[in-house]
């Protein structure tokens, strides 16, 4: 048994990604139904695929082990090497995935000008006329970079548009998707919708321990099968991760509000602290970006300072802390995370 117990009183704002796995996760990790992922197929993955596939409209879909496995499959198998990947100047395929877009997937990346995490439409447009060989449009919600910044539906099915009348496949970058889905009050699927391919993690605010799932149409999700394979990602017993995805799909959506009811909070109170600090208007999910810039210290000096007072925050370049809420950051974890930063900015 995993001890829930083993974690320390560290308020651990860094990521999502550091929430464990629920008693009921460990139960039916115990008692899954196992097979071989990479022959006739592990009997848990192909429920965790399909609930995924359900859950987001769409044909079928493929367990990987990780979000960022997931977005480099999405663009091995919808765009040839050497064409074009439009996404927005912050999305995290484009920064945050070790350039797999282009030693990996062999995609040339262009960077859009964007607005909280959405492209803009218009230069999107041009980009796509100048380009000789397009390839894939790419979209991220909720947005990491954008302090997860929920894109609006709206926004979303006129990019789906452009990709349309342009042959162009779009992918989404939904880590975080659910917390887009909770925000805007709409099933997952009216987000999906907007695209031809959804990736989702099950290990952030999900608290799974392992796990995104891929979802596109049949044909697509058999080609990033292929890729899957070919990056190393047959999982084999897999089904024992996959059965706590099972749980997070079931259990764990509609507490993300909880969540977001703690960044607000967070971001209320570092704003009357000093409203230089946080926009709480601007806070609609898990994230909340700090901007130091005026402030006493830098980035690496507030991130110091709050881990002596026992919380772990993440230092984003010089002058912006990055705050993650999730479901071990109670009452107590935020107020004792606001006296901390009273006593950091002196
Ligand atoms: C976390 C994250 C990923 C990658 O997920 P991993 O499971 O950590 O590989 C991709 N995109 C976004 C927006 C993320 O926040």
């Amino acid at each position: 048994m995993i001890a829930q117990e083993s974690r320390s009183d560290v308020v651990d704002l860094r990521s999502d990604t550091v929430t464990l796995p629920t008693e009921t996760m460990l139960a039916r990790m115990q008692c899954a139904p196992l097979g071989d992922d990479g022959r006739e197929g592990d009997p848990t993955v192909r429920e965790l695929e399909a609930r995924g596939a359900a859950l987001t409209g769409k044909e079928a879909g493929l367990f990987v082990p990780s979000g960022t496995m997931g977005n480099l499959l999405a663009m091995l198998a919808h765009a040839e090497r050497g064409t074009d990947v439009f996404a927005d100047n912050g999305a995290h395929l484009l920064n945050s995935e070790l350039g797999s877009v282009v030693t990996i997937a062999g995609l040339v990346p262009k960077s859009m000008p964007s607005h909280r995490g959405a492209m803009d439409r218009a230069a999107l447009e041009q980009a796509i006329r100048a380009s000789s060989r397009p390839g894939l449009i790419a979209m991220e919600t909720t947005h990491n970079g954008a302090g997860g910044a929920v894109l609006p539906l709206a926004h979303m099915a006129r990019i789906h548009a452009l990709g349309q009348e342009s042959s162009i496949p779009v992918h989404l970058d939904g880590a975080r998707l659910f917390n887009a889905s909770v925000a805007l009050g709409v099933p997952a699927a009216r987000i999906a919708e907007h695209t031809d391919s959804v990736m989702f993690c099950l290990s952030k605010g999900l608290s799974a321990p392992v796990g995104s799932l891929l979802c596109g149409n049949e044909a697509f999700i058999a080609r990033a099968r292929g890729f899957r394979k070919l990056v190393g990602g047959n999982m084999r017993q897999s089904g024992i991760v996959a059965a706590a995805g099972l749980v997070a799909l079931e259990t764990m959506i509609e507490r993300l509000s909880e969540d977001h009811a703690a960044a607000k909070r967070l971001a209320a109170a570092l704003a009357w602290l000093d409203p230089a600090l946080a926009d709480p208007d601007q806070v609609q999910t898990n994230i909340l970006r700090i901007d130091v810039s005026g402030s006493l210290h830098d980035a690496a000096a507030w991130a110091a300072g709050m881990k002596q007072h026992g919380i772990l925050v993440q230092a984003s370049g010089l002058a912006q802390l990055r705050l993650v809420t999730h479901r071990h950051i109670d009452v107590s974890a935020v107020d004792r995370t606001i006296a901390a930063f009273a006593a950091v900015a002196g």
